[in-house]
């Protein structure tokens, strides 16, 4: 009546938890503190005061990957490596993202040798590639933006299609990747 007729119709909206909890995770994305070769130097740029990745996304640096749900994969991983690698991922919290950043950490770059894991998926699940050698902080700011899409549009595959289904398009985005980066 009088002064509240009509005022509060336009002012409400309703939506699902999902959608919520995943508005909140892709809005603030703590990743890992830890880098593994060059590729490291222009995730450690795109987080200065040039591009300021941290403050635009609401993204921070943890240096405990028991506070980090966004492993980014700067660098060479060597097969020495790998076990620590898959470590940390393990102790990272749930829901978790790996974002592979460079050449090294999508197909192991240009040291096809002995001593490098050709791609780092084959240790951890990743969900968001980006080619390059180096890629560029701006590259890496189109990674973020991409895997915040999967966060709030996709939820996790593997948990409304299955693992199978996950697996599936895991391959497929490697695939596409690696034609990227010979293209
Ligand atoms: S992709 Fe290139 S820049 Fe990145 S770690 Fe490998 S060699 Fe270094």
């Amino acid at each position: 009546m009088g002064l509240i007729d009509d005022r509060f119709d336009k002012n409400i909206f309703t939506t699902s938890l999902d959608f919520l909890f995943n508005w909140g995770r892709r809005s603030s994305l703590w990743w890992l503190q830890f880098g593994l070769a060059c590729c490291a130097i222009e995730m450690i740029s795109a987080s200065m005061a040039r591009f300021d990745l941290s403050e635009r996304f609401g993204m921070l640096f943890r240096s405990s990957p028991r506070a980090a749900d966004l492993m980014i994969v700067a660098g060479t991983v060597t097969k020495k490596m790998a076990p620590i690698v898959r470590t940390l991922y393990d102790q990272m919290s749930e829901p978790k993202w790996v974002l592979s950043m460079g050449s090294c950490a999508n197909v192991g770059g240009p040291y096809d040798t002995y001593a490098v894991v050709q791609g780092v998926d084959q240790v951890v699940p990743v969900d968001v590639y980006v080619p390059g050698c180096p890629p560029t902080p701006e590259s890496l700011y189109y990674g973020i933006l991409q895997l915040q899409n999967k966060i709030i549009k996709f939820d996790t595959i593997a948990r409304k299609e299955g693992k199978g289904r996950a697996e599936d398009q895991r391959v497929a985005e490697r695939q596409l990747a690696m034609a990227g980066i010979r293209g």
